[in-house]
């Protein structure tokens, strides 16, 4: 019959375009292949019309009409398809577990900070803070360190342009509490502070925090216990605190603070060398020449004053072995502090 090879490029059509899927690009192969203008099969057909017979010529066209519509359809059909295809994002398995939300963590001196602020907090304490490019006025002579004093040299200064420094410890906040706050004074001043000194103990930037108290009939017993209770809470209730006399421009007396050893309770460890104790804090009661620069009265006014070094604090409370951890930014160290909120 003169229709069979309408029939035969139907079933091949349709064979085709089923294989061609939901594929934009094979669905194309195919529609250049059947209703290609210049080499399409239907224009061979359509051309096949012109040599048959006249009587043979309305059937094959009534026939080759249909197969074009057929044609047609079916490709918009499968365009649409591959184009919806296309846009339809990747399967969504909804039974997997969902993904967790990296949370991050605190660092363990801002932990330690936060604890310490906390328990003086609950004393009583405010929080005070400072700048950290200060004066000579604030960092040394106000805090009893005259010009050329020796106690200048323990303090290796970071000098800025325009007589400014890196304050070498967060004491200078002591006294611009002073000078601007009446007594009584109760304040825990934690921060950075910077020093040109940097090995395997020290680091050229470290974290002090300090406690202040003024008033009237401060003494040093208030010290002790203040920074016995503040041990107690911040390790153990067992510890027990002692002062050894030191020296310090703007403290007088001055003392150094051991606690027993947080390891080893007293029975004597590495970390503290066998000794049992522990070096932690300064302290000392504020020198009357020291009230006296910040115009207050030391007849009137007594006061005392602490401070430590934050990093070692976080050392000890979390067991580090090394102070250079807290400042190498490793996250296998970071992430055990995760969960950990304050
Ligand atoms: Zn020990």
């Amino acid at each position: 019959m003169a229709t069979d090879p309408l029939e035969r490029a139907r079933e091949e059509f349709l064979a085709a375009l089923a294989a061609a899927g939901r594929d934009a690009a094979r669905v194309e192969a195919v529609r250049v292949r059947f209703a290609g203008r210049r080499s399409g099969l239907l224009r061979d057909l359509e051309e096949a019309l012109k040599t048959l017979p006249r009587e043979a010529k309305p059937a094959y066209g009534k026939a080759l009409n249909e197969l074009k519509k057929l044609v047609e359809e079916r490709l918009a059909a499968a365009q649409a398809q591959a184009e919806a295809a296309g846009r339809r994002p990747q399967a969504l398995d909804v039974t997997l577990p969902g993904r967790r939300p990296r949370v991050g963590a605190l660092h363990p001196v801002t932990l330690v900070r936060r604890e310490i602020e906390e328990i003086f907090l609950r004393m009583g304490y405010s929080v005070a803070d400072g700048p950290e490019a200060e004066d000579d006025w604030h960092n040394f002579e106000a805090l009893n360190f005259p010009p050329d004093h020796p106690a200048r040299d323990s303090q290796d200064t970071f000098f800025l342009a325009g007589g400014r420094l890196l304050r070498t410890h967060t004491s200078p906040v002591q006294i611009r509490t002073m000078e601007t706050t009446p007594p009584p004074i109760r304040v825990i001043i934690p921060g950075r502070v910077y020093r040109c000194d940097s090995d395997l103990r020290h680091s050229p930037m470290f974290h002090q925090v300090e406690g202040l108290a003024v008033g009237e009939g401060i003494t040093f017993a208030n010290l002790k216990a203040t920074l016995e209770a503040f041990v107690h809470v911040l390790f153990d209730p067992r510890l027990a605190v002692r002062f050894r006399p030191s020296f310090f421009p703007f403290t007088e007396p001055s003392a150094e603070v051991d606690i027993t050893c947080v390891l080893c309770l007293g029975k004597g460890c590495p970390m503290c060398s066998g000794s049992g104790w522990i070096e932690i804090l300064g302290a000392g009661m504020v020198d009357p020449r020291v009230l006296r620069a910040c115009n207050l009265d030391p007849e009137r006014y007594s006061g005392f004053a602490f401070g430590c070094g934050l990093d070692r604090v976080a050392l000890l409370k979390y067991r580090l072995p090394d102070l250079r951890l807290l400042f190498a930014g490793d996250e296998r160290l970071l992430r055990q502090f995760e969960g950990v909120a304050r």
